[in-house]
């Protein structure tokens, strides 16, 4: 029973310079967050040694009754979060919720309309050599040319065209929010189900500054990490029974054996964080510095050097930056940002001429950051940081005054004092 630092001091020296690479940089990877002290000990707890196949109260193994106490309680904080009827708490990753989901609404060789991988989908909205463009037939969406939004009149036009069995409202990369009741008026115009994969906002959701997907979507898939702050995870819901039926069945034993209980267990605590005021509050900062960053990366002298943001600002917790008339391109401006302890992923943009490991973009979010106490002074800072990066004018001086203001933010903002 040697503690880890004994045992294995290789995995334990890598755990803490991970925990020294996350206190002393500025995480701005816009799907990424902290969970709480609570969260990470309920899934580094004994629940990962139970196998509990099957859902609560109808399990194939002896000795669920406490998992089952956790899995009730997760499901029943989930589904008082978001409204919804139903909710299965099992799915290991969004990826898998979404497979389930899809498994429960269709069958393989349908066809599926998602928003295309480039103008900011999912791996798992029908991208080629996913289990999603493999299994069913794949058509995409875009974003318009002409401002960046989700071209609505275009989603329509390819229901009418492909008539998809399934339409899925979603996004990984992109800054505004999507009309739930159009998706739903399309999908019904061509009796298609309806799927919003909401893993990205569903924090901003839970906070109600965001619309909620719950009333239109036949289903509503999410990751528990991103902005619900939870342990990394998946989740489906569901206002229908038959379709909630479908869902448990295609969860298990359709795509997954055992729950990971430890890990349901912080679900259950994160939900349970999620519905709290100070959580609500911390949604609140998360959008008002991506506004701040919004507006600060549009100013003037930005502006100058060819950088902008897509759409001109943001409604949720993230901006994409556009580089295509900029010098820089993403993977330079990934590696500036890194060299003064930002951590960023480079983007590709709609349309974007640079090749996919370079790109001209960038995605920064402010979840993680709110999530560790950055206020709107905090955030006017951060946007100042990042926009004198991405200025011609940054140097080797430039470079080490920007790593000691940022290392003034994290000092500022202590991360897992406890640990
Ligand atoms: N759905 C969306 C919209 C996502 O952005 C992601 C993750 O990036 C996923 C699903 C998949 O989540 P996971 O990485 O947990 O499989």
């Amino acid at each position: 029973d040697a503690p880890l630092a004994d045992f294995d001091p290789e995995v334990y020296a890598a755990l803490r310079a991970e925990l020294g690479r996350q206190r002393d940089t500025l995480e701005m990877i816009a799907s990424e967050n902290f969970a709480p002290l609570a969260v990470l000990q309920a899934q580094g707890s004994v629940l990962t040694n139970k196998y509990a196949e099957g859902y609560p109260g109808r399990r194939y193994y002896g000795g669920c009754e406490h998992v089952d106490v956790v899995e009730q309680l997760a499901i029943d904080r989930v589904k008082a979060l978001f409204g919804a009827g139903f909710a299965n708490v099992q799915p290991h990753s969004g990826a898998q919720a979404n497979a389930a989901a899809m498994m429960a609404l269709i069958q393989p060789g349908d066809t599926i309309l998602g928003l295309d991988l480039a103008h900011g989908g999912h791996l798992t909205h029908g991208m080629r050599i996913n289990f999603s463009g493999r299994l069913y037939h794949a058509v995409a969406y875009h974003v318009s040319a002409d401002d960046g939004r989700v071209d609505l009149a275009e989603v329509e036009r390819l229901a009418l065209e492909h008539r998809p069995a399934l339409i899925i409202a979603g996004w990984s990369a992109y800054p505004r929010q999507l009309d739930f009741a159009a998706f739903r008026k399309i999908a019904d115009l061509v009796g298609a189900r309806l799927m919003v994969d909401m893993a990205h906002f569903a924090g901003l959701v839970a906070a109600g500054l965001h619309p909620n997907p719950v009333p239109f979507a036949d289903v509503v898939t999410t990751t528990t990490h991103k902005t619900l702050g939870g342990p990394r995870g998946g989740v489906v819901l569901s206002n229908d029974e038959e379709v909630a039926r479908k869902v448990n069945s295609a969860v298990f034993p359709g795509q997954q054996g055992g729950p990971l209980e430890h890990v349901i267990a912080a679900k259950a605590v994160g939900f349970k964080m999620a519905a709290s005021a100070e959580f609500a509050q911390r949604q609140q900062r998360t959008l008002d510095g991506a506004r701040l960053l919004a507006r600060r990366l549009g100013a003037a002298d930005v502006a100058a050097a060819g950088v902008s943001v897509l759409t001109g600002g943001t409604d949720v917790h993230l901006v994409l930056v556009d580089l295509r008339a900029s010098a820089l391109d993403g993977r330079q401006a990934e590696d500036r940002l890194h060299g003064i302890g930002i951590t960023v992923n480079r983007n590709a943009v709609p349309g974007d001429p640079r090749p996919p490991m370079v790109t001209s973009g960038l995605r920064i979010g402010t979840a993680a950051l709110a999530a560790r106490g950055f206020g709107e002074a905090d955030f006017a800072e951060v946007a100042d940081i990042v926009a004198a990066a991405l200025l011609p004018t940054f140097d080797d001086a430039t470079a080490s005054a920007l790593r000691d203001r940022v290392a003034a933010l994290t000092a500022a903002h202590p991360l897992y004092p406890a640990l």
